[in-house]
This record gives structure tokens, C-alpha cells and sequence, in this order.
């Protein structure tokens, strides 16, 4: 077989060249693209049916050609066991979330950088549905582009695969049709935050109107669990009275009920096929107290969920794009005791959502989680791909900030941002050689982050797409420059987890 490809005059990527499953795989390049070349000897032919493209008797077999296309990223994904999304367990673990689509080679070197799938477990296809819409992709796009991307790479190790941020059992049913292996749910609309500072009154009017039925519970038996009580864990005493007990019930309950719900159809509808499930509440207004830690995992476990991570809303601000902003002494605190609950309940990740660019709190929260940790980036990528341009094309570059300052005052509203575009330069200001350096610019990072939705969608008078053609363009043909500025950003965003 090994005269198969070497013996086809095609240029082969020499990374992802593999024998397996009986045949020959690897991308070739023609015409300046790349494209999928497999070789199967007349034994392993049959094995052809499953791609499309142009095929060539050889001495050897059968050569076929063909493009990079979802029928052969799927053909791939069957074939080749690693490139299969799977669950991670309780692995140490980070998502590295891609908007583009062009960015899995950079993260595959990252990993690899810092000692490879035993260090830190990947996650390469990771989008949430809301991203999925601003960036016009779907849930198999999401996942094709992270198949070719391990594959040129030659990466071989394994990934898991995280449906970030799902809200309805159509979410859960659209990505796991596409071979998802993580499910993170956001019951973030059940969550009532009002729950914070309502007085006692109003919480128990709060809690006597909980679904009860689907909390399979009742008032009392609830109050007869934690009314009064006392738990200890590790260095934590979570003591529950009536207000801190019906603050925690109010606040969660129907995300308790929904989180469940979801739960059950997932199983449902995942049948043999094995999958995990994060519960993130990490997009709330306020934070989660260790006591409603305590409550929540309680009583989902009493319903019987099983999760591999819990992303709480920690104590602080994580926005996108930029380092922690708030007191790292609470932080620690908080993280403290959040871990302490994720041992004591699972062992479960604590899960650090807008993990990006958090470079103060990675060396906190990976000392207190003690590897049970999962880091979830997503937005920081498209930076990267931005500074990559900045420095190839500088005056699209600034046309692209100019742009995103206009649309920043909109396009913040679903975000936690603090940038003020007064406080951030203004196009006209920054010489040509300074442009790569609005992307360490606080405020500049924050505008240009919240806004890659609009950017991409953006649409000429002539009806062509204004800027997202060219942005493509240019990386694809700088392949080796966006993938180094990948490395080098996520190597410092995984190395502190790595023991
Ligand atoms: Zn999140």
C-alpha cells in the first residue's frame, strides 16, 4: 500500500498523511487549495463508496480525490476513530472555541506545544448556538472544520466536542445529530436573579409557585431537607436558614427543573451513543453563593443528572476577550469553595466560561480545582486572526476597527463589556505600525471582540460581503502566520493547567 499516495504524483501534506482502516489519507494541494486524496488497494476499495470526488486506477488500487466537503469530513469522522468527537470524563480539560472555522491547526499546536492530549484533553469543535447565529455557521460546519483542521495536522489523540450553550431540546437534538459529544445546557432564562435582594415575603411567594411536579418534590419535604441544617464540606460549612434556603430555591429552582428536563431528552435521544453534560450558569447577573452551589447540585443529583462540569458565575467580572476585573483575593474565595463542592457532589470540573485571556486566574484556579477543571475560550481566536491581519493588511485592518467602533454601542447589548469607545483610539490616530497594538488596548480588545457578528455579516452596497471575503482570503493564504499567532496566545492560556 505504500506506493499508494507517494506513487500518484499528488503533493501531499506530509502531516496528515495515515494508513488506516485499509487504505492511504491525506490532503493534497491543487490549484493552491487543498483537497482529500485516499488510496485503497482492490481489497479495501468498497471503502470508496463512502466519498465523493474523481477517482484513478493506480497499479496499487484505486486513488480518489476529492474536495473538502461534509460527505468527506463525515466519511472521515467514520473511518478514522480519532477524529471522532468523544466524551473527556473528568479530564483537565479546555475548549477552544473557533467563529471562523480556520483555526483548529493553531490550536492543535498549542496543545501539542504543552505536552499534548495527556496534559490537557481538547475540545476543537466548541460554539454556542448564539454564536452559530451571529456567525451565519451550523452545527455540522462547526464540526467539519475542526475534522479538517485535526486532520491536516495529523492530530490523532482525540477531542471532545462541546455544543456550547444550549437553550431548548432542539438545540441538543440539532448537535447531537452531527456527532456532539458534550452538552452544555444554560438554563440562565429560569434563573431568577430578582431572587438576590427580594425579601423574605417575596420569596416564599416565589417558592410556593415552583413546578413542584417536575421537581418531583413538594415544599415540605424540601424544607424538611435543609431547613435549619448544616453541611459540612472540606474547609465549607454551608448552613441553610429560611431566607439563605428560599433565596437558593427561588433563584434556581426552575433551572434545576430545566436543566432535568433537558437532562432526560438528551439521554433519550442519545441512546447507546456515549455523551456528557455541562451545566453552565455563568451568564447570569449575579453570582452563585456557595450555599446555592450547594443547593442546586443537591437537587439535581436527586433527580438524577449526571454532569462532568459546572460552570458557576464566580464572584468578579470575566468579560470577553480581557483579564479578570475585580478583587483576586474574593476570587480565590470564591474558586475555594467552589471547588470544594465540585469534589464533594461529583467529582465534577468547575468549568471557567469566558476563560479567555484570563491570565490572573488561571495559576488560582488551577491550584484549588486540582485538574478538575475545564477552561471554555471562544471569542480570543478571532483576535488572534484580527492581529494577523493587522499585520499583513493594515489598512484593512483599520477598516475593520473603524467599522466595529461603529457598531460597538449595538452590538455590546447581549455581552458583558465595560470598554467605552471614548476611551479608545480613534482610526485616524493609530500610525500604521501601531495597529497590531489596539489588540492589547482594553477598550479597543472589547469593541473589536463583541463585534465580529456584525463584521462578518456585513454587506456592501454592491450586495458582496464587506468585509468577511477578504478577512478569509487572507488567512487562507497565510496559513502559518495565523497558526503561529495561535500558538503562541494559547500556550500561555494552557500552561498554567498543566502539572
Ligand atoms: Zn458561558
Amino acid at each position: 500500500m505504500s506506493e499508494g499516495l507517494a506513487g500518484s504524483g499528488l503533493e501531499t501534506l506530509e502531516a496528515s498523511r495515515v494508513e488506516a482502516a485499509g487504505a492511504e489519507w491525506a490532503l493534497v494541494r491543487r490549484d493552491g487549495g487543498l483537497l482529500l486524496a485516499v488510496a485503497a488497494p482492490a481489497v479495501a476499495a468498497r471503502l470508496l463508496d463512502d466519498l465523493e470526488g474523481d477517482t484513478m486506477g493506480t497499479p496499487a488500487g484505486t486513488v480518489l480525490v476529492g474536495p473538502r466537503s461534509p460527505k468527506n469530513a463525515a466519511a472521515l469522522r467514520r473511518h478514522l476513530a480519532w477524529l471522532r468527537p468523544r466524551p473527556l470524563g473528568t479530564k483537565t480539560s479546555a475548549g477552544l472555541g473557533d467563529r471562523l472555522g480556520l483555526a483548529t491547526p493553531g490550536h492543535v499546536r498549542a496543545v501539542r506545544a504543552v505536552g499534548g492530549f495527556a496534559a490537557i484533553a481538547p475540545i476543537f469543535p466548541q460554539q454556542s448556538i448564539r454564536e452559530m447565529t451571529r456567525t451565519g455557521r451550523t452545527p455540522i460546519e462547526v464540526m467539519d472544520d475542526a475534522t479538517w483542521g485535526m486532520f491536516a495536522e495529523g492530530w490523532r489523540d482525540g477531542t471532545g466536542a462541546d455544543a456550547d450553550h444550549l437553550k431548548t431540546t432542539a438545540d441538543i437534538d440539532a448537535c447531537l445529530a452531527v456527532g456532539f459529544s458534550m452538552f452544555t445546557i444554560d438554563p440562565s432564562e429560569h434563573v431568577d436573579s430578582s431572587a438576590d435582594t427580594a425579601a423574605l415575603a417575596t420569596l416564599r411567594d416565589k417558592v410556593a409557585a415552583l413546578p413542584w411536579a417536575e421537581l418531583a418534590d413538594t415544599e415540605e419535604a424540601l424544607r424538611k431537607r435543609f431547613l435549619g441544617r448544616s453541611f459540612a464540606v472540606e474547609h465549607l460549612k454551608v448552613a441553610f436558614d429560611e431566607a439563605v434556603l428560599l433565596r437558593a430555591a427561588a433563584k434556581y429552582g426552575k433551572a434545576v427543573a430545566h436543566v432535568a428536563r433537558m437532562s432526560r431528552h438528551l439521554l433519550k435521544a442519545a441512546g447507546p451513543t456515549p455523551v456528557e453534560l455541562e451545566v453552565s450558569v455563568d451568564e447570569t447577573d449575579t453570582p452563585t453563593s456557595p450555599a446555592e452551589h450547594y443547593w442546586v447540585a443537591s437537587e439535581l443529583k436527586r433527580l438524577g443528572v449526571a454532569w462532568v462540569s459546572l460552570a458557576p458565575r464566580f464572584v468578579g467580572r470575566f468579560e470577553k476577550g480581557v483579564d479578570y476585573i475585580g478583587d483576586l483575593a474574593e476570587l480565590e474565595k470564591d474558586v475555594a469553595a467552589h471547588a470544594a463542592l465540585a469534589r464533594h457532589f461529583g467529582p465534577y470540573k468547575l468549568s471557567l466560561h469566558s476563560g479567555s485571556d484570563k491570565f490572573s486566574v488561571y495559576p488560582i484556579a488551577a491550584r484549588l480545582a486540582k485538574g478538575l477543571v475545564h477552561l471554555k475560550t471562544a471569542g480570543t481566536s478571532y483576535l488572534e486572526a484580527l492581529r494577523t491581519v493587522a499585520a499583513i493588511d493594515a489598512a484593512f485592518f483599520r477598516s475593520i476597527y473603524a467599522f466595529a467602533r461603529e457598531r460597538y454601542d449595538t452590538d455590546k447589548a447581549s455581552y458583558h463589556v465595560s470598554a467605552e469607545l471614548a476611551k479608545a483610539p480613534l482610526p485616524a490616530d493609530v500610525p500604521q505600525a501601531d495597529l497590531p497594538g489596539l489588540l492589547e488596548h482594553f477598550h479597543a480588545r472589547e469593541i473589536l471582540h463583541v463585534t465580529f457578528g456584525s463584521v462578518l455579516k456585513e454587506v456592501s452596497p454592491d450586495g458582496t460581503l464587506r468585509f468577511k471575503d477578504r478577512l478569509f482570503g487572507l488567512l487562507r493564504s497565510n496559513p502559518e502566520a495565523y497558526a503561529a499567532h495561535l500558538e503562541r496566545h494559547f500556550v500561555r492560556h494552557l500552561r498554567p493547567f498543566v502539572p
